[in-house]
């Protein structure tokens, strides 16, 4: 740091440098859309002061009306945004124009690739703000004076790695940001070219954006009217996008209110815009994006919507009117039943924050309904970017459980895709005559659960099973018990029950099978003792020669490594060792003499089981030793 003459020179965080020297290089495709993003924050900034006077009405000192200007002059080749809201001290400028303070951000800025078409989607999801200003000037200068406060500050950076910092007179509250113009980007010193800008990307800002009347060209004699006070007009049409009704808001309309809501660069996937009254009054603008935010599954994601009362900016984030599972929905909630008074506290107790909530939630869930009925393609890109988190909904929200099961995807036996693609209504739709459950199998990964043993008799009979591979769906599926009135049956536990699909035939085939197999069960049964819960013989296999079965009421395999991992104690729970009599292998057990063999290949095969099941062995070596003695034999 140096001190000259009262000014600092200070050095941005590392991430800003990133940052900047990015986005400089991946968004100069777009160089207009620095003007959204500070008319954007010049707006927040005059919410925020809004919100303030509620409390301190002298905030707003002699000067209430909250706007917007933009400047510009051609010769000395500048733009400058300025507003009467907010304003920062010599702090907040530190904080807020030399850090990025989002969580995460290192990590979000190490992926990026160096690819520039690519890098430039994933920094317009991040979200550049006030940086954008280096995308069309080469310095910028920032003069702020925070409302309630005498002390005002100049701000200035070149963008590269420092800024400096010093105390200035300032009479006006709030921030004026200057733009010199790099030398190829002069061209936004033009009326003609801010109007359409403005008009195109910032129409929707509630409060007024103005600019100095330009006549079409002085005429003579008028030389003298450049002394007079300019005249301004607004170029916006200035009244909150929400309030308007739904034909009158364009479509481009309602993307760029998106934007600056969001802090998005990409354009929304869907949107809801609802105004509703009765006991309840208040209107809603909910927002899907088209991709999930880095930072999707961090604790300190940005989350909730922004909170207005009688079109009052209250907060941003109000986290109370989404359940978590629906936290990537963006968008605004005006309600003219709250107090302006209301704090988060608040919020959090309120039953009518409470009924909002639950309305709000079903309006999101009818939405995506309506695009997986209508717009099958949307849908599936939404549920690629979001799908994960909507697993998380039959755990958290009781009372939409039926709701968000339906618009699970999954994939199946059926296609035997990767892709989650079957909802539940398509599988009941194919469910097989007799059939009362939905039959699914959870494994670690996709070719584990569709290569599965357990399968083999489903694939026989030509029932459809769910194959469930992502972290969540075992513990989805402890919470999620019926579907259409139908249950939902794990394939790799218990005692395989298929109802009516096993005809008379079946049953007593099987029950013959156990019997003649008895005393083989018996000899399995001694050499595996405590290792095993049970030993019989399988309904589920035909290929295999053996399988391992979870009990109704074990911890799944998936669940059990992810506490595992996790470091927490694991509950005991011993398999199920079904064999299949018919298959070769066990054949040869049954008619093996010896007692030593016998145990040899009883073990063998009941690690094999294990290994099938994608599970890990406790004593490989031993398991190596047992197989190669056998393979060895063989070549007796
Ligand atoms: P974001 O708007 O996403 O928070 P920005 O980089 O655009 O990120 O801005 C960083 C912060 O700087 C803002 O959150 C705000 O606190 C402050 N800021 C930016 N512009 C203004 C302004 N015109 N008036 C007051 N504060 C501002």
């Amino acid at each position: 740091m140096t001190v000259e003459a009262g000014k600092e020179t200070l050095g941005f965080q590392t991430e800003v440098k990133q940052l900047l020297h990015l986005m400089i290089h991946s968004l100069y495709s777009h160089p207009e859309i620095f003007l959204r993003e500070l008319v954007s924050n010049a707006s927040d900034a005059s919410d925020k002061l809004r919100f303030k006077a509620l409390k301190q009405p002298e905030l707003l000192e002699s000067d209430p009306e909250l706007q917007i200007r933009i400047g510009f002059d051609k010769e000395a080749k500048t733009v400058t945004i300025s507003d009467n809201g907010i304003g920062m001290n010599r702090a907040d400028v530190v904080e807020h124009l030399g850090t990025i303070a989002k969580s995460g951000t290192s990590e979000f800025l190490q992926q990026l690739s160096g690819d520039q078409k690519k890098d430039s989607h994933l920094i317009g999801q991040f979200g550049v703000g006030f940086y954008s200003a280096f995308i069309v000037a080469d310095r910028v200068t920032v003069e702020t004076r925070k409302a309630g406060e005498a002390e005002a500050v100049r701000w200035e950076s070149e963008g590269t790695g420092e800024f400096t910092i010093e105390a200035i007179e300032k009479a006006s509250r709030g921030t004026a940001i200057t733009l010199h113009l790099k030398s190829d980007q002069e061209e936004f010193a033009d009326g003609w070219r801010l109007r359409n800008i403005i008009r195109k990307y910032s129409d929707h800002i509630s409060m007024p954006i103005l600019m100095e009347k330009e006549s079409m060209g002085a005429e003579e004699g008028e030389e003298e009217k450049k002394d007079e006070a300019p005249e301004w007009e607004t170029v916006n049409t200035a009244k909150a996008l929400w309030t308007r009704s739904r034909s009158d808001v364009k479509e481009e309309e309602y993307k760029e209110f998106y934007k600056h809501i969001s802090h998005d660069f990409a354009d929304p996937l869907k949107w809801s815009h609802n105004r509703v009254e009765g006991k309840l009054e208040y209107s809603s603008l909910l927002y899907i994006p088209a991709k999930a935010p880095f930072d999707l599954y961090n604790r300190d994601m940005q989350k909730g919507l922004k909170l207005y009362v009688q079109r009052v900016f209250i907060m941003d984030d109000a986290e109370q009117f989404m359940p978590m599972y629906l936290r990537f929905i963006k968008g605004v909630v005006d309600s003219n039943d709250l107090s302006l008074n209301i704090s988060r506290e608040i919020l959090q107790q309120d039953p009518q924050v409470e009924s909002m909530k639950s309305a709000l939630t079903k309006r999101v869930l009818d939405m995506l309904e309506k695009m997986a009925k209508k717009e099958p393609e949307q849908y599936a890109s939404f549920w690629a970017e979001f799908g994960q988190v909507l697993k998380e909904g039959p755990a958290e929200d009781f009372s939409n459980r039926e709701k968000v099961a339906g618009l699970l995807r999954f994939a199946t036996t059926h296609d035997d895709v990767v892709t989650q693609a079957q909802s539940l209504t398509d599988y009941v739709s194919r469910m097989k005559e007799g059939q009362e459950k939905i039959y699914y199998i959870c494994a670690d990964n996709h070719t584990a659960a569709k290569s599965s043993p357990h399968l083999e008799v489903f694939r026989k009979k030509g029932i459809e099973v769910l194959l469930l591979s992502d972290r969540i769906d075992e513990w989805l599926m402890s919470h999620l018990t019926e579907f259409d009135g139908k249950q939902f049956e794990d394939v790799g536990r218990g005692d395989l029950d298929l109802g009516k699909l096993n005809d008379e035939d079946d049953k007593k085939a099987q029950e013959e099978s156990a019997k003649a197999n008895e005393d083989l069960v018996k000899r399995i049964q001694n050499v595996l003792g405590d290792d095993v819960d049970e030993v019989r013989v399988t309904h589920r296999l035909t290929d295999s020669p053996a399988c391992l079965v979870a009990g109704q009421n074990d911890m799944g395999m998936q669940m059990k490594r992810i506490l595992q991992a996790a470091g927490q104690d694991v509950p005991e729970s011993k398999p199920v060792f079904e064999i299949n009599p018919e298959h070769p292998l066990v054949i040869k057990l049954d008619n093996e003499p010896d007692e030593d063999r016998f145990a040899d290949l009883t073990r063998v095969v009941f690690d094999q089981a294990n290994l099938a099941a994608g599970g890990q062995l406790e004593d490989p070596a031993s398991y190596v030793q047992r197989l190669n003695k056998l393979l060895l034999e063989l070549s007796h």
